[in-house]
Formats: C-alpha cells, sequence, structure tokens
C-alpha cells in the first residue's frame, strides 16, 4: 500500500523538468541590446539610444535628440564582442 503512493510522488517530480528551458529565452533576448550613451552633437546632452547588436555587424541609423530635438546620424560597428565602434554625428 504504502509503495503505490511513493510511485505516484515521484511521477509529479519528473513532469516539472519541462520547465527551465522555457525560462532561458528572455534573457538571451536581452543580451541583443545594448544601451549606450553619448553627448548630442548639438546641444551636447548627455543622451542614450539602444543598439541593435543583431541588426548586423556595421549599422548607421538617425535618432532625434530627445532635448533639441534634432537628427542626429549614428554609425556603429559590431563585432562577436559587442560594440567595438561608435559614432555619433550632425546628419547633414
Ligand atoms: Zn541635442
Amino acid at each position: 500500500m504504502s509503495l503505490e503512493g511513493l510511485n505516484g510522488e515521484s511521477n509529479g517530480v519528473e513532469h516539472a523538468n519541462g520547465r527551465p528551458s522555457a525560462e532561458r529565452a528572455p534573457r538571451f533576448l536581452e543580451m541583443l541590446e545594448e544601451r549606450r550613451y553619448f553627448d548630442c552633437p548639438y546641444c551636447m546632452t548627455r543622451i542614450s539610444t539602444v543598439i541593435d547588436l543583431g541588426g548586423g555587424r556595421n549599422q548607421s541609423f538617425t535618432e532625434d535628440c530627445e532635448v533639441c530635438c534634432r537628427p542626429i546620424a549614428i554609425h556603429v560597428a559590431i563585432r562577436e564582442e559587442g560594440i567595438v565602434g561608435f559614432l555619433a554625428e550632425p546628419e547633414s
């Protein structure tokens, strides 16, 4: 009688093993973005932008300054180890 009860408990533990793999996905997605701080080339205020590390080895995009609202051209170089080059300049 008591042995049957123990077998039932061990079955319940095995079913719980499927969960850890699902918890890894959100962590991996966080690593694909990095926040970078820089000085606005117009008003010299320190602002930040989020860079998509999975978006290519050399990226260029335009971001409006959150203080003076002027367009800033941002160039980023990305390698396996992360961001290796960063340039923010006035968009001409
Ligand atoms: Zn600015």
